[in-house]
């Protein structure tokens, strides 16, 4: 069953705001933080729906935290396929976001 747009936009909406949450929280309460991205993978299953892709390459595929410029670097890197990658500190994970042209 596809969700209605109507529940999948409060969805979305409660996505960003435990986000901005997440955010808040990551240094002064990182397990709270965590918390929040949890629920937000909860949400986003639950109702069938995409965390939004900007959100979503924030979140640390490996250890699911909230990737923060003190937590992780990034690198451009113009291999083959240029892509941004982004290394988490906490579990070692390397993102890599392909940049497309245009
Ligand atoms: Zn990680």
């Amino acid at each position: 069953m596809m969700p209605d747009r109507v529940t999948s936009n409060i969805a979305t909406e409660r996505i960003r705001i435990l986000f901005k949450l997440a955010e808040e929280n990551i240094t002064s309460h990182p397990t709270r933080s965590k918390r929040y991205i949890d629920l937000i993978r909860k949400i986003a299953s639950r109702n069938r729906i995409h965390i939004p892709k900007e959100l979503k390459r924030r979140i640390c595929r490996g250890c699911k935290n909230l990737l923060t410029p003190s937590n992780s670097h990034i690198r451009i890197r113009h291999t083959r396929e240029p892509h941004v990658a982004i290394t988490c500190h906490n579990c070692g994970h390397v993102s890599r976001i392909p940049l497309r042209r245009r």
